[in-house]
């Protein structure tokens, strides 16, 4: 998949194409690389690096963008679940929640934080191939809008879960279509050999055993087939067989008045358009729209993933052998993408001086301890001496959330920039807080001969 190995070597876009596919993005003479209207330089220089920065007016931006297709399709009414887990950072919910969109959440812990954010319960549904007793429990007893539901055996349990609390509680059941979203193996999800969903020979028994289950009020299906699908062509195959299983359910007698389309939306991370918008929802529309359903999406990637950068610093650029690597204060543990799935981000540099110079291939690194570590292999960059800043680009969504302290490195700071404004909503985490909840067994610091 293009997007992620990246582009051929040589064909990969330069600064200027990167920024100028980002209409986020602009380069200052002076001031350097902008986001919205706040130079990063000034975000860096005030908050060290790494730190992660998101636009908040390029999210609502892209929501109404979302929202304009679908109207132009004829699907105005569609409603928007955010897919908490893309960023689940409480001032993104919060953009998010202000904008009106609902929130999909995978964890009893994504729950609540949408809730704290704001989110009404009512707005929220509860996604996930294992969600435990107690996390349905709470779901349930918050009043959540839906339940999709991936089992047989999750059936049984919310049924358990909703009597005991005596409530009817709505759901749909997450189908797996078997359709090959055609992006990279460690998010392909609607293929009959992965873990999610009711397989599709199942369905039609499954909703049956559903209604017959007491406090479940069956409402329709979801699907999700993967992330980043960077085509409309495996969203055209999954919605007609799902027009065709809502047909047969109807035919056995059973209402269906909800269908969730899942998330995945892919974006490009080069310097081209992604899915475009009016294709996605055209193909909605064509299988879809007809058929007097209430329609929901859960898109995550598309609406924060290019919203966000990572600003990091090189702290050495070194030459080994025949190589040239830049060592960035950046590294897997902060944004893990390019090591999990071989993803390529664009990479600029933030002042508009170094952004011009002379370019020859280097890789760029991050200082932890394994080869994985690599942001870019011979990616052409200008001369980057010790502490010039870049950005990497399109780091809003799949970033922070899955930043880890491996290595003891403390995890990132983060900036909210809002037009002309900025500010910090998470201060950099300090290393003594790194082992804050970590206590040593008195037994190991006892003195030998001492008497307890
Ligand atoms: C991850 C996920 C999403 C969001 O996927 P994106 O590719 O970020 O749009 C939506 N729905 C479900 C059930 C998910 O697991």
């Amino acid at each position: 998949m293009a997007d992620f190995s990246g582009p051929l070597p040589g064909a990969e876009p330069d600064s200027a194409a990167l920024i100028a596919a980002r209409p986020h993005l602009t380069m200052d003479a002076e001031k350097g690389l902008m986001l919205e209207g706040v130079a990063l330089a000034e975000i860096a220089a005030d908050l060290g690096s790494p730190v992660w920065v998101y636009g908040a007016d390029t999210i609502r931006t892209r929501l109404a963008a979302l929202r304009a297709a679908l109207t132009k399709a004829g699907l105005g009414g569609t409603d928007i679940h955010y897919a908490v887990k893309a960023n689940d950072h409480l001032a993104i919910l919060a953009v998010l929640a202000a904008a009106g969109a609902g929130a999909d959440v995978v964890s009893g812990g994504e729950l609540a934080r949408a809730r704290h954010a704001g989110i009404p319960a009512a707005h929220i549904v509860y996604s996930g191939v294992g969600k435990s007793f107690r996390d349905l429990t709470l779901a349930v007893s918050e009043g959540i809008g839906q339940v999709n539901v991936e089992s047989r055996e999750e059936l049984a349990m919310l049924s358990a879960v909703a009597v005991a609390a005596g409530r009817q509680v709505d759901l749909v059941l997450r189908v797996n279509p078997d359709v090959d979203a055609k992006t990279h193996a460690k998010i392909t999800t609607g293929l009959a050999e992965n873990k999610f969903g009711i397989a599709w020979a199942e369905v039609e028994s499954v909703y049956a055993y559903a209604g017959s289950l007491p406090g479940l009020n069956p409402v329709g299906l979801a699907m999700h087939i993967g992330s980043q699908i960077v085509s409309t062509e495996p969203f055209d195959t999954a919605f007609a067989r799902m027009a065709g299983m809502v047909a047969r359910l109807r035919a056995a007698g059973h209402t269906i008045s909800r269908l969730d389309c899942g998330g995945g939306i892919g974006i490009s991370y080069e310097a081209g358009t992604g899915v475009s918008l009016d294709d996605y929802a055209g193909v909605m529309a064509k299988h879809l729209g007809g058929l007097g359903l209430h329609l929901m999406m859960e898109p995550g990637r598309w609406l924060v993933g290019p919203a966000g950068v990572l600003l990091s610093s090189v702290i050495i650029a070194k030459k080994t052998g025949n190589r040239d690597f830049v060592v960035l204060d950046a590294a897997m543990n902060d944004l893990v993408r390019p090591a999990m799935y071989d993803a390529w981000h664009g990479i600029v540099p933030v002042a508009a001086a170094v952004a011009a110079g002379p370019q020859a291939p280097v890789d760029i690194v991050g200082p932890v301890c394994e080869t994985g570590d690599t942001f870019a292999k011979d990616r052409l960059m200008p001369a980057l001496g010790p502490d010039a800043l870049v950005a990497i680009l399109d780091a809003g969504a799949y970033g922070a959330v899955m930043s880890s302290t491996y290595n003891a490195r403390p995890f990132a700071a983060a900036a909210l920039v809002d037009g002309d404004r900025w500010t910090t909503i998470t201060p950099r985490q300090q290393v003594t807080e790194l082992w804050s909840r970590e206590t040593v067994p008195a037994w190991l610091t006892e003195t030998a001969g001492e008497t307890g």
